[in-house]
């Protein structure tokens, strides 16, 4: 697994560890930490190696979920060329190693490959509506970039290719400072800060719990030989900004006041999965709804947060 120190990845070492398969955790720690799999690093089916996935990597292995991307608009801008360049390199070198040794390999893809999107709820027909040129580009086209790839790899050299669309996910082990909007509310509120709506705080996203997010990446992994997606997986209960801060106060008896920022460029307007190929192809469908596992995740930033 790359990426497997971060939010998604370190939950997803410990699912398959679970399940019994040997995991290989590859990650330059860039947004990732150690202490996310800290918990792992004793068990003998866990293996944990720094490596930057914009290097080629040797190793021999079955399945490959490539994860390593920085997520958060805070982090991938940051460096927006190396954000590229690990999408795109990072996808050149892992679906090489997965030709070489005949791996099956899946592609942690994002919502933002639809961008700003004018198809509501979005299909995965749907070809999106992308600023190639704005602050969020090395994110997202970088991420189209490697679909492309993805699919070319399977058209001329027949891999085995798995590409999900990960929607907005949350639960415990989100960075605290990365600027992601659960993250930050939370952290707001149990500090009693103010909470920073961008805009007017009527843009929708869809919330979805960590635990239904892997259960659908490991249902992914074991779909039936041919189907490559993409698929889309996410929670379709959309909300506003607002409908979100509300919840987080009240959940966390906190007595934040709102505070109101201008809406970062390229920000979409609204976004809510259409989930009906993942239903169909991976019997899937999200079950933690977003006042249990906000409940989850105010507990784990609870203990993190002074
Ligand atoms: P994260 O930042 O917590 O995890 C990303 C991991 O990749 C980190 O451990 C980081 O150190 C590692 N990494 C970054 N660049 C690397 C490189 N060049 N080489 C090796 N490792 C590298 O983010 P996350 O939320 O866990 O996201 C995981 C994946 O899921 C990403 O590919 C992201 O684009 C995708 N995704 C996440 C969400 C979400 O809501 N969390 C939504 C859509 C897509
Ligand atoms: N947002 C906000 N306040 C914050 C952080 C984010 O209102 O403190 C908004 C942001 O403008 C966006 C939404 O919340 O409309 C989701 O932002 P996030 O960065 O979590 O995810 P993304 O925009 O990548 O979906």
């Amino acid at each position: 697994m790359t990426g497997g120190a971060g939010f998604l990845g370190s939950h997803l070492c410990e699912r398959l560890v679970s399940q019994d398969y040997d995991v290989l955790c590859v990650d330059n720690f860039f947004t990732g930490t150690k202490r996310n799999v800290e918990g792992l690093l004793r068990n003998s089916r866990f293996e944990l190696m720094r490596h930057d996935v914009t290097f080629p990597l040797y190793v021999e292995v079955d399945q490959i979920y490539n994860l390593a991307c920085p997520a958060s608009p805070i982090h991938y801008q940051f460096d927006p060329v190396q954000t590229t360049k690990t999408s795109v390199h990072g996808a050149i070198n892992m679906l090489g190693l997965a030709k070489r040794v005949k791996a099956r390999i899946l592609q942690a893809s994002t919502s933002e490959v639809y961008g700003d999107p004018e198809v509501h709820p979005q299909v995965e027909a749907y070809w999106g509506r992308v600023n190639p040129i704005g602050p969020r580009s090395c994110y997202d086209e970088g991420k189209r970039c490697a679909e492309t790839l993805f699919f070319d790899y399977w058209r001329q050299h027949q891999l085995d290719i798995k590409v999900v669309r990960i929607f907005n996910t949350y639960g415990p082990r989100m960075h605290p400072n990365d600027g992601r909007v659960v993250s930050n509310f939370i952290v707001q509120a149990l500090k009693g800060e103010p909470i920073t709506i961008y805009g007017d705080g009527r843009q929708t996203r869809s919330f979805c719990y960590v635990d239904d997010l892997i259960d659908a990446l490991v249902r992914m992994m074991h779909s039936r030989e041919g189907f490559t997606g993409p698929v889309n997986v996410g929670n379709p209960g959309e909300f506003t900004m607002l409908e979100l801060a509300e919840f987080v106060l009240k959940l966390s008896a906190s007595k934040s006041r709102l505070e109101f920022k201008p809406l970062p460029s390229d920000d979409p307007r609204q976004r809510q999965p259409d989930i009906s190929l993942a239903a169909q192809e991976l019997d899937w469908g999200p079950k933690v709804a977003l006042a249990d596992g906000l409940k989850e995740t105010i507990a784990y930033f609870r203990k993190i947060v002074a």
